[in-house]
């Protein structure tokens, strides 16, 4: 049986699952926090335009506790059904590719995909970031360049 169409104006995105209203106004904020990474022009503070890879860092840690919200609203505090938390997912709220990360041992605390992409890295091992501060130098002041990030490894 072919399915149906639907020609209601609102047929474009699904009507989300129970629940979703509770945590609308969060997921609200982050929106708003989203939309001004993304118009801001790159400061590094005191109005001096910031080198160009620091632009898209806000960007990946709004990003980052966007997904890190709902990963811990449906995994550690059981607040979300699993429908919505699926519906989150599929509709950007989250990244699902990040959280199967957390998932993984040594990974709990990873920043953003990027930092474990090593291709993409002039370094061939993994990112500055996610070496234990035990292996670093004394008061070495570890800041990625994907992210921003200063340290994401699961034993710190
Ligand atoms: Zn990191
Ligand atoms: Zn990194």
């Amino acid at each position: 049986m072919p399915a149906i169409r639907s020609h209601g104006a609102s047929s474009r995105q699904k009507k989300p699952p129970a629940g979703f209203d509770d945590i609308r106004d969060d997921l609200e904020v982050f929106a708003i926090k989203m939309k001004d990474a993304q118009n801001a022009p790159p400061t590094a503070g005191g109005g001096v335009a910031a080198p160009k890879h620091q632009a898209q860092w806000p960007i990946f840690q709004i990003a980052h506790q966007r997904s890190r919200y709902v990963y811990e609203l449906y995994y550690e505090k059981e607040a979300i059904s699993r429908p919505l938390y699926d519906w989150l997912l599929k509709n950007g709220y989250a990244d699902p590719m990040l959280i199967a990360k957390w998932k993984k041992q040594g990974y709990e605390k990873l920043c953003c995909l990027r930092c474990i992409q090593t291709k993409e890295t002039n370094f061939q091992s993994t990112c500055i970031c996610r070496v234990p501060k035990a292996q670093l130098k004394d008061e070495q002041d570890v800041q990625c360049v994907n992210c921003g990030c200063r340290g994401c490894a699961s034993s710190d």
